[in-house]
């Protein structure tokens, strides 16, 4: 169902009347919202929520300014401010599209929207939230709170992954986005979803377009937007070798592609190696009887992975072990400027508590 023109005009005039007094107008990247404050905090915002983001935004614009710092910074030290937020390949694409935006564009911020979704890490709906909040230019945009408000104002049916409610999802955006006060527009329909139109129980009585929200009017507003058709995910296992020596514990950088890309992590083994073995082959080191410690689970997006603790000590001088870019001693009193997942984290805290 796309809204007709006069229905549309009551929405915009509803949603901003709204949004003047209810909206969310101190949040850190629009003081001042320029392109390359919004685009890290949209980049941020895509799997997060704002409360968690704002300390992770304010600790990355002290040290990453702007986007020739951004792109002029090792890779490592962009990971270990985004450590925590999850999803880490949304930082290696915004460390690689910095770095695009400094080689074709001479440092100036992309002011055309196609310039925008050819970065990495940029789809339709983030280039148009940035050029909207940013510049106030007219784009739609189609995150998962928008998404949300949208579906339910419509009972648009079906799952937003599918296609065809995607495209009907994106016309009825296009159809109620004004041409004037698009900046406020969008930045209300976000805060519309974040703070009342909610995943559970919408605060319908406070939303400023009930009058026309179709899934009120039916008293379905839960059953929109459908959610993903469930799908059992594969279970994977993996053994994380905790190999202590005197110096501290052995982290190694994984390759730059994959899950955790990049970031620092333990070594690994298969649940049905034998440690002591692996090591010796794998890592041409030698570890006492291992202890194994007890176990916990990880969800990805697209499968868990049950990870198996192992303990162990180094026998013989930790100084013999290849350390250096790709391998460190880790030791509670050095600081970890490094990026780990948030597994890793949870295991080094378990380690040094226990040590
Ligand atoms: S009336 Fe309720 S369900 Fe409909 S858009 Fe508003 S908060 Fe969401």
């Amino acid at each position: 169902m796309v809204p007709e023109a006069a229905e549309a005009e009551r929405f915009q005039a509803q949603l901003l009347a709204w949004y003047d007094h209810n909206g969310r107008h101190a949040l850190p990247w629009k003081q001042p919202a320029t392109p390359y404050r919004v685009w890290v905090s949209e980049i941020m915002l895509q799997q997060t929520q704002v409360s968690v983001v704002i300390p992770y935004f304010e600790r990355f614009m002290e040290r990453f300014p702007d986007v020739a710092a951004l792109a002029a910074a090792p890779l490592d030290d962009v990971l270990a401010h985004w450590a925590g937020l999850g999803y880490y390949a949304r930082a290696r694409n915004l460390h690689r599209a910095a770095q695009r935006i400094v080689d074709d564009h001479g440092g100036a911020m992309p002011e055309r929207i196609e310039e925008w979704e050819a970065l990495p890490g940029v789809g339709r709906s983030t280039a148009g939230a940035i050029l909207s909040l940013s510049m106030g230019q007219r784009h739609a945009i189609l995150d998962g709170n928008v998404k949300r408000v949208l579906a339910r104002y419509g009972a648009v049916p079906g799952w937003p992954g599918r296609t065809a409610v995607a495209r009907e999802l994106w016309a009825v955006a296009e159809t109620l986005t004004p041409e004037a006060r698009c900046a406020d527009y969008n930045q209300a329909m976000m805060d519309l979803g974040a703070t009342v139109c909610t995943r559970r129980n919408p605060a319908c009585l406070l939303c400023p377009v009930s009058q026309g929200c179709r899934a009120r009017a039916q008293g379905e507003q839960e059953a929109y937007p459908e959610p993903k058709p469930s799908k059992r995910l594969p279970v994977r296992q993996t053994r994380m070798l905790l190999i202590e020596s005197d110096q501290g514990v052995l982290l190694q950088r994984r390759p730059p592609t994959g899950i955790w890309g990049g970031l620092w992590s333990f070594p690994e083994c298969p649940v049905d190696a034998d440690p002591v073995a692996h090591c010796r082959a794998e890592l041409g080191i030698t570890i006492d009887v291992p202890e194994v410690w007890s176990g916990f689970r990880h969800t990805f997006s697209h499968y868990h992975l049950d990870i198996e603790p192992v303990h162990a000590r180094l026998t013989g001088s930790a100084d013999r072990v290849m350390t250096g870019a790709e391998a460190v001693w880790y030791n509670e009193h050095s600081p970890l400027g490094r990026g780990v997942a948030a597994p890793v984290h949870r295991l080094l805290q378990h380690f040094h508590q226990g040590a």
